[in-house]
């Protein structure tokens, strides 16, 4: 009988998923033993990670997309829009119901939905949302907004803990206050802050080289300012602790959650994330453990950092378990927690060389000291153009 592998979602981790799949399983695919089959509500794939940059005009829109057809091999059946959109899922009875009501059944499932930032979670928000981290066009509203700063207090707030790429905000601020330095020439007249929901940034040298970086720049830094509410006539971030901060110009990273329809179809666990095991990423939550069912990249446990890079060791993980259970092989490949964390101190500007670097780590073994450098901008730079044909297409 045919296997069916159905992945829910064609973005980054879903698309390296379903990439490996249809390469390694080629012949069996050819065969008709075996199909994957990908879903997804849209057919355009957004590697969020330019959000950051656009508000400096680094990447364009082209850069940081493409459709979801040039990226996914022909092997794989795909569904976008209505039929891809997901709307429940019945593990119990293996059946995912779309949009347009379709249903799809499955013999392995991988949920890779991805999380959504959650505004109305924080009150008084919507009424001063300048954000990079949701979409193309509020980024390009960022920057907008950053160009016309002639001085004046600039808040960037990140609400709570967890994000996609924690350490995004941080690279943003530096490159902002770089910016405004360099390019703009107003930061003598601008006072930098960053409300920063935890005592540290990041794992222990991230945060050293972070901290120190913060200070030389004369960066202020409030820890453990989670973000409770926005006033926005009186210009003023209220923490959770009744901490109050006035601004200027807010920029805001708002709290994320699991897709709705994960929390609706009661797959989410008390934090509002899909619970799996660390290890194996097999589905182990309030709706039963499914050894067949596999739940990969930002949806994830809330102790799994989201990252994209982490997001791609899972995808790899998950892709050969995927392998091993299809041949019956009764091995585990386990993720052992690979992550990473791009990070940038400076523009490359008329006055300054861009110096950057990524941090990778892994469960148990944290990032070893290190020092931003011009090789690392170029590499994190060259990256976004990789990205598209060797991540995305599982080729590494
Ligand atoms: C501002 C910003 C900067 C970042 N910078 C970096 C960085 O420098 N380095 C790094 O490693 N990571 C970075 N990340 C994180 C990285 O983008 C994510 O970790 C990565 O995209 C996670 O992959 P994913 O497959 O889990 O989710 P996604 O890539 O978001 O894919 C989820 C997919 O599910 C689809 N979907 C959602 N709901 C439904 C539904 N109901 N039905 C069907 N389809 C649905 C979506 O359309 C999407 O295609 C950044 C993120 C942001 C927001």
């Amino acid at each position: 009988m045919k296997e069916r592998i159905l992945i829910l979602g064609a973005g980054y981790a879903g698309s390296v998923v379903a990439n490996i799949l249809a390469r390694t399983f080629r012949n069996k695919i050819a065969r008709d033993e075996l199909e994957v089959t990908v879903l997804d509500k849209n057919d355009i794939n957004i590697n969020q990670g330019g959000f950051t940059f656009i508000p400096f005009e680094l990447y364009t829109p082209e850069d940081i997309t493409r459709p979801r057809n040039k990226l996914m091999s022909p092997r794989v059946k795909a569904f976008y829009g209505d039929d891809g959109e997901v709307t429940a899922l019945d593990l119990r009875n293996k059946e995912i119901t779309v949009k347009s009501n379709k249903k799809y059944g499955y013999d392995y499932l991988v949920i890779a939905l991805g999380c959504k930032a959650d505004i109305s979670s924080i009150p008084g928000l919507a009424n001063d949302l300048n954000t990079f981290y949701t979409s193309i066009e509020d980024a390009f509203k960022v920057r907008d907004l950053i160009k016309n700063i002639k001085g004046g207090k600039v808040v960037v707030s990140v609400a709570s803990m967890p994000i996609p790429c924690p350490g995004a905000p941080v690279k943003f601020t530096f490159m902002l206050e770089s910016y405004l330095r360099n390019v703009k020439k107003v930061m003598d007249d601008v006072q930098l802050t960053l409300l920063w929901p935890q005592e540290p940034i990041g794992p222990s040298e991230f945060n050293k080289l972070v901290t120190g970086e913060l200070k030389e720049k004369n960066i202020e830094i409030i820890r453990n300012f989670q973000l409770a509410s926005v006033d926005a006539d009186k210009k003023e971030v209220i923490s959770k602790n009744g901490e109050k901060v006035n601004y200027d110009l807010l920029i805001t990273v708002p709290p994320h959650k699991a897709p709705e329809v994960l929390i609706k179809s009661g797959l989410t666990d008390e934090k509002g994330w899909i619970s799996a095991d660390k290890a194996t990423l097999q589905y182990r939550g309030p709706a039963g453990n499914y050894d067949n069912v596999y739940a990969i990249g930002d949806l994830g446990p809330v102790d799994i950092l989201k990252t994209g890079i982490g997001a791609h060791y899972q995808a790899i993980a998950v892709s050969q378990n995927l392998i091993n259970d299809i041949y019956g092989n009764n091995i585990k490949t386990p993720y052992e927690g690979e992550t990473g964390c791009p990070i940038v101190t400076e523009l490359e500007t008329p006055s300054t060389q861009g110096r950057g670097y990524i941090a990778t780590w892994k469960y148990g073994v944290p990032p070893a000291p290190f020092t931003t450098t011009k090789m690392g901008w170029f590499l994190y730079r060259m990256y976004y153009h990789i990205h598209w044909d060797i991540s995305v297409k599982g080729l590494f």
